[in-house]
């Protein structure tokens, strides 16, 4: 063991979080270093956490590719253009992705020289006292002394119990890097993750059942986006089966054989080629804790942090998908900045309140704030505006008229509660409701706001306006 190195700021996992903690922290003038232990495809360190080696990243460069052969075949005849059988490789779609991860991930390490943050690859563990020792990818150990420690430690695929990972049972990991289109992709789990990779291969070419154990579609989205969403999936003929608990796999000669129970309690068998498991991810905090830290583990094995993002222990932090919230990377972000400004004196801090959520299927689903579900149980008077893509005339003149956008303003305030919206590129409409939301702006005032014709943001427009029954371009 070499001897102690001395630092303002140790950070453990160069995800999202921690690498934007990191680089806030070096920018606010700390002494900082970075730790982490992932090896990207070819061996070598790849910095950027499951966001940019697999995850955010490479599923929406599948995502992409696979929408622009879907759209050979369904959407270009509509604009006239016609060629012969559109073809996939797979190989070169998957290398073309597997290009903009090494980018990005290369990115991250040219940031961290750029910012002058110590970066040491391998395994690193709290130690009491603020104390982190790295394992090194070549087998030599080092300690570091952090004032502060920040956990990035991400998090990790659930297996289930019966349904081991290997060459036919995947996680997003695998099914990022399948190598040809699957006849049968079946996918356990409709979520924001199992619905994005199973839209790749479905249009692509693959059969795609997806088994889901909830009763309702996309509980956690606005009930009417997800009735919407449930329609336009069925139309590309993703086969979405509800209130399903699976219960036993088997791999065999002809397949994987899933069997469940279904909706009705009938037991069901299912046969694929390949089985994406998609049922969550948990905290990554195994051999993260060294005995003794103080730092505790809750029941759904997160970090326990207050608000703050702190763990209770005297210069101990944690924050992104380790911890409560959602799972999601532009969370991590946040926190990962509030927290090296909190250490740097500054008043960092998150608003949980505006945190968009988006699913990149096609159509895309964002939204932000409280769902009418929410509203209508938390016993908030809200009044509702909404405007369909189908009444704008770029979302007309684009082929994409699926789909709306919904206001939801207090009744007596007017101020925004919250944006849901369906539609084409609604990832990028959504920043317009958490931008009134941080401003605790009303319908009004997005209504007063002049939005360029024509554009996708006119829905936008029109449903702030419709939360006043003065839409123009619908009757109210
Ligand atoms: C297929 C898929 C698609 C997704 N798409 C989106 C999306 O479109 N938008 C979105 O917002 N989110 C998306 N997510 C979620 C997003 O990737 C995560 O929320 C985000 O990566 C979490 O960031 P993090 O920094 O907390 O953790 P991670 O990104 O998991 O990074 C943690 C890092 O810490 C390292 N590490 C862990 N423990 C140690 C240790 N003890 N020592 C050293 N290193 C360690 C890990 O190797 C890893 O590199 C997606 C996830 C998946 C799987």
């Amino acid at each position: 063991m070499s001897e102690q190195q001395q630092f303002d700021v140790v950070v453990i996992g160069a995800g999202p979080a921690g690498y934007h903690a990191a680089i806030r922290a070096a920018q606010l003038g700390l002494k900082t270093a970075c730790i982490d232990a992932a090896l990207g495809k070819d061996g070598k360190p790849a910095l950027g956490g499951t966001c940019l080696r697999v995850g955010c990243i490479p599923s929406k460069a599948l995502l992409d590719s696979s929408r622009q052969f879907w759209n050979m075949g369904h959407i270009f005849d509509q604009h006239g253009i016609s060629f012969d059988k559109p073809a996939i490789d797979v190989k070169k779609m998957v290398a073309r992705k597997d290009g903009i991860v090494k980018q990005f991930t290369g990115g991250i390490a040219a940031l961290f020289k750029a910012n002058k943050i110590t970066a040491f690859y391998g395994f690193g563990q709290l130690q009491p006292g603020n104390i982190v020792k790295v394992k090194q990818h070549d087998g030599s150990e080092v300690e570091l002394k952090g004032t502060n420690v920040i956990l990035a430690a991400g998090s990790d695929s659930i297996e289930l119990p019966f349904a081991k990972f290997g060459e036919h049972i995947i996680d997003n990991v695998g099914a990022l890097d399948l190598e040809a289109v699957p006849k049968r992709l079946g996918v356990i789990g409709a979520g924001v993750i199992g619905l994005e990779l199973g839209s790749v291969w479905k249009r692509l070419g693959a059969e795609v059942t997806i088994l889901e154990g909830l009763p309702n579609f996309l509980a956690a989205a606005d009930g009417e986006v997800a009735k919407v969403a449930a329609r336009e999936f069925k139309k590309q003929g993703l086969d979405i089966k509800l209130g399903c608990k699976c219960t036993a796999t088997e791999v065999k000669k002809d397949g994987v054989h899933i069997r469940y129970t279904d909706d009705k309690g009938a037991a069901q068998e299912l046969v694929v080629d390949k089985l994406l498991v998609a049922v969550g991810r948990r905290a990554a905090t195994k051999g993260l804790l060294a005995d003794g830290t103080g730092v505790r583990i809750n029941d759904r094995g997160q970090i326990e942090v207050d608000a703050h993002c702190h763990t209770g222990v005297d210069g101990v932090w944690a924050v992104g998908d380790c911890v409560r919230g959602p799972m999601l990377a532009h969370k991590g972000f946040e926190e990962g900045i509030a927290v090296a400004e909190l250490i740097a004196g500054l008043p960092g801090h998150v608003n949980f309140d505006t945190i968009p959520w988006v699913i990149y299927t096609e159509p895309e689903i964002a939204w932000v704030g409280k769902t009418e579900e929410q509203l209508k149980a938390d016993g908030i008077p809200y009044k509702a505006g909404s405007f369909p893509f189908a009444a704008v005339g770029r979302a007309v003149a684009m082929a994409e008229p699926a789909g709306f956008v919904k206001v939801l303003a207090h009744a007596e305030t007017d101020t925004i509660l919250g944006m849901h919206l369906v539609g084409v590129n609604v990832s990028e409409l959504v920043h317009e409701g958490v931008l009134a939301m941080e401003f605790k702006g009303s319908a009004d005032d997005l209504a007063r706001i002049c939005h360029a014709h024509p554009s996708l943001s006119e829905a936008v427009h029109d449903a702030a306006m419709a939360v006043h029954k003065r839409a123009i371009h619908k009757a109210n």
